[in-house]
């Protein structure tokens, strides 16, 4: 299986060891890069944002002969949450690769607020974005040093309040080291909710407008479970997210879901909506949350 998209897995293979001065995103970028490289084009202007409203314009992309996004339309209102779901192969990762430019579409156009993003700085664009996903990578430095990563600048107190933030200030005292803890390769010293609560306080940090979050795919235990919920939904507060979702609690919560069927939009709107239509969406639910929705259903009575 090919992955679009696995800038982790790639640099596990690196086996790089950052020192500090080193670490920043964009050098990450270019050493994990065994892509075309992308440039800027003569005198690009940084990125200007205001509300953050993101657009796909009819896009088309194909990484060879099948087309993986095919004609794909959507807005990302500045500030709100925009759910993305869809079976495994519909296209969601490609367009997180597209927003931040690791491809350009065949043809269509994505902006943010109303800039093409090919005609923006490639440096200002990435520093708008942050990305959390299951397999965020971790550096084998301090916990501090992961949490700064791109933000050389950051002060201790600024860390610490990150980490606070995406509730990982508790856990991080506990260790041996506190901060000065190493991370392990690839983050092997922590469980996979505190590699999560360290990438939360990572993008915590670099504080940019929009989001890119790809939800976990795998249970954590509920108390786990509960600190990196309650750690998204301060990160998602007041930036534009694009969550591909794995669960209905965050569908529920979206205000726009974007039903992507092989490479194109086949529904939106919210879950109410999509729900009451009976169509993919409907069945999709049904397939994909079940034992969530169950779960929900049981607790109606009393809810609502
Ligand atoms: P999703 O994230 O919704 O599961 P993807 O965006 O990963 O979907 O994939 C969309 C389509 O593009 C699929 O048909 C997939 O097989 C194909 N694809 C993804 N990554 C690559 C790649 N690196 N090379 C070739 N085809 C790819
Ligand atoms: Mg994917």
């Amino acid at each position: 299986l090919l992955l679009a998209y696995d800038p982790a897995k790639r640099l596990a293979r690196l086996q790089v060891n950052l020192s500090k001065s080193l670490v920043g995103v964009r050098i990450m970028y270019e050493l994990i890069d065994d892509k075309p490289v992308l440039v800027d084009q003569d005198g690009a202007p940084p990125l200007e944002i205001r509300t953050g409203e993101v657009e796909f314009k009819d896009v088309d992309f194909s990484y060879g002969e099948s087309p993986a996004l095919r004609g794909l339309s959507l807005v990302a209102s500045g500030g709100q949450t925009t759910a993305l779901v869809g079976a495994s192969g519909a296209g969601k990762s490609t367009l997180f690769a597209l927003l931040e430019r690791f491809y350009d579409p065949g043809s269509g156009r994505i902006s943010i607020d109303g800039q093409d993003i090919r005609a923006v700085s490639l440096n200002s664009l990435r520093r708008q974005i942050a990305v959390v996903s299951q397999d965020t990578f971790l550096f084998d430095v301090s916990l501090r040093d992961n949490i700064a990563l791109g933000c050389r600048e950051a002060t201790d107190a600024q860390i610490e309040q990150a980490a606070r933030d995406a509730n990982a200030h508790d856990f991080i005292l506990e260790l041996p080291r506190g901060y000065d803890t190493p991370a392990g390769l690839g983050g092997a010293n922590l469980s996979g909710g505190q590699r999560q609560r360290i990438a939360i306080a990572r993008a915590m940090l670099r504080d940019a407008p929009v989001l890119l979050l790809d939800e976990a795919t795998s249970a954590l235990d509920a108390e786990s479970e509960s600190k990196v919920q309650s750690a998204l939904a301060r990160l998602m507060k007041g930036r534009t997210t694009l969550v591909i979702a794995h669960r209905l609690s965050t569908v529920r919560h979206a205000d726009r879901i974007y039903v992507l069927d092989r490479g194109k939009v086949a529904e939106s709107g919210t879950h109410a909506d999509l729900y009451a239509k009976d169509g993919v969406y409907r069945r999709l639910c049904d397939l994909q949350f079940q034992t969530e929705a169950a779960a929900a259903g049981q607790k109606k009575p009393a809810a609502e």
